[in-house]
């Protein structure tokens, strides 16, 4: 079985609006495995819309129509849909008592124009439209060859058009009647390769739920999409899949659907009543306002400084820098930021983001890097995090380690206690 969509409306063929039905409904038959061959476009005008039916109810199994449904003189889906089928319109006699009870609730009476709304060609079915004034139509076309052409006409505006689609065009389709659900993992410090490696077979093609790889500023996202006769026989595949691949991604998974880095961070802090600071220079306070924005929050946030120069370093966090006027080649400057802040804001944990280090051309991996640090009660971590990838998104992704590096200290330690 395959398809065809016609978008009608001399609004999309002048280049006044784009036609956005058709891709949005393309989307939605591939979802239940009916591939599209055709889109066409045309005009308000019977000669036209008449000659792009006839050779899409040729050619295609299945013809989904949206626009020209309206109550004015340019809407001719109806009557076109009549000619194809050679056959008169009818009135419908509870779509006019629907239609005019609409005009009634809104305190108008209904224009005579608008009885053409509940006119139907004959032996076709009426598809209810509760969001609008037009219902649409659903006709079957026997073909000379024997096989039938299944045509449903939706209206053009595209929040009825979906809406008739869910509610009844999808569930006459062979196979619209599976429920389709999704699901997110979200996975930070493996590259979208790396992670395509270690999940093996999980991410193969014809698997069933799908697992999709995509990849935003480092964060690596699984889309796990699965297919079934009910909800629960979905929630239970997709329950399966997430736990093989956290089998399989281990720390690097660190959160399901909109959860970012600082929500889950912020959350164990809260959970753990413990406290975090930071002091930025590269990240010019990014990692501060994501912190606080951070869902659960709460009041684990203390506070932060940005100390791009030597004077800020000194007077805020009392780091007399002079010794090493280039950058922080080390990662000595990170590390006493993270120890000064956690000093000053008197907090459990302190996070710190040096400078980018001085353009050179090539230069080792260590003197390329960013310094990033983690000072904890007992300890200092220090990493350096290597520029790759656009140059935007580096303040980005600098942050987002660091935030990472203390998600990954909280979860060794709350390992290593008996719960
Ligand atoms: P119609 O059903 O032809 O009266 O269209 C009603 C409204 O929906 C108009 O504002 C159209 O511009 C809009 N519309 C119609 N067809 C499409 C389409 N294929 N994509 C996006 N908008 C559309
Ligand atoms: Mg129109």
């Amino acid at each position: 079985m395959h398809a065809e969509i016609i978008a009608i409306g001399t609004e999309l063929t002048t280049g006044a609006k784009l036609d956005t039905n058709s891709q949005w409904l393309s989307l939605e038959l591939a979802e239940v495995g009916i591939p599209v061959l055709f889109h066409s476009t045309v005009a308000d005008g019977h000669d036209n819309m008449l000659s792009v039916f006839r050779i899409a109810s040729r050619r295609a199994d299945l013809v989904l129509i949206t626009g020209g449904l309206g109550p004015t003189l340019d809407d001719l889906t109806r009557a076109v849909m009549a000619d194809l089928a050679g056959v008169d319109l009818v009135l419908d006699e509870p779509s006019l008592d629907i239609i005019k009870s609409m005009f009634a609730r809104r305190g108008r009476e209904m224009p005579e124009r608008n009885v053409i709304q509940a006119q139907f060609p004959r032996g076709s079915e009426v598809i209810a439209n509760p969001r609008g004034t037009a219902p649409g139509i659903w006709m079957e076309l026997t073909r000379d060859d024997g096989r039938v052409c299944r045509m449903a006409a939706m209206p053009g505006v595209p929040s009825e058009m979906r809406h008739m689609f869910f509610e009844s065009v999808r569930p006459r389709l062979p196979g619209g009647r599976n429920v389709i659900q999704r699901a997110r993992v979200n996975c930070f410090g493996i590259g979208e390769s790396n992670a395509e490696e270690m999940l093996g077979d999980l991410t193969a093609r014809d698997r069933d739920p799908e697992v999709g790889i995509t990849a935003h500023e480092a964060t690596i996202t699984l889309r796990i999409t699965a297919h079934g006769a009910s909800a629960d026989e979905c929630q239970t595949k997709i329950a399966a899949t997430k736990s093989d691949i956290i089998q399989k991604l281990g720390h690097y998974v660190f959160g399901e659907e909109d959860e970012r880095l600082e929500d889950v961070v912020m959350q164990a802090l809260a959970d753990r009543g413990e406290t975090v600071s930071v002091a930025e220079s590269a990240t010019a306070g990014l990692l501060a306002l994501r912190l606080m924005q951070a869902g659960g929050a709460g009041s684990s946030f203390v506070g932060g400084v940005v100390s791009p120069t030597p004077q800020s370093k000194s007077t805020l966090l009392g780091i007399d820098e002079s010794e090493s006027s280039h950058g922080d080649p080390s990662g000595e400057i990170a590390k006493r930021m993270a120890e000064a802040c956690r000093e000053r804001f008197r907090t459990d944990y302190a996070l710190a983001i040096s400078d980018h280090p001085h353009d050179g051309e090539q230069q080792p991996d260590e003197v390329r890097a960013t310094y990033i640090a983690l000072a904890t009660r007992s300890q200092t971590l220090v990493q350096g995090i290597v520029p790759v990838g656009d140059p935007a998104i580096q303040k980005s992704r600098l942050a987002k380690s660091l935030t990472n590096m203390l998600r990954l200290e909280l979860r060794n330690h709350s390992e290593s206690q008996p719960s």
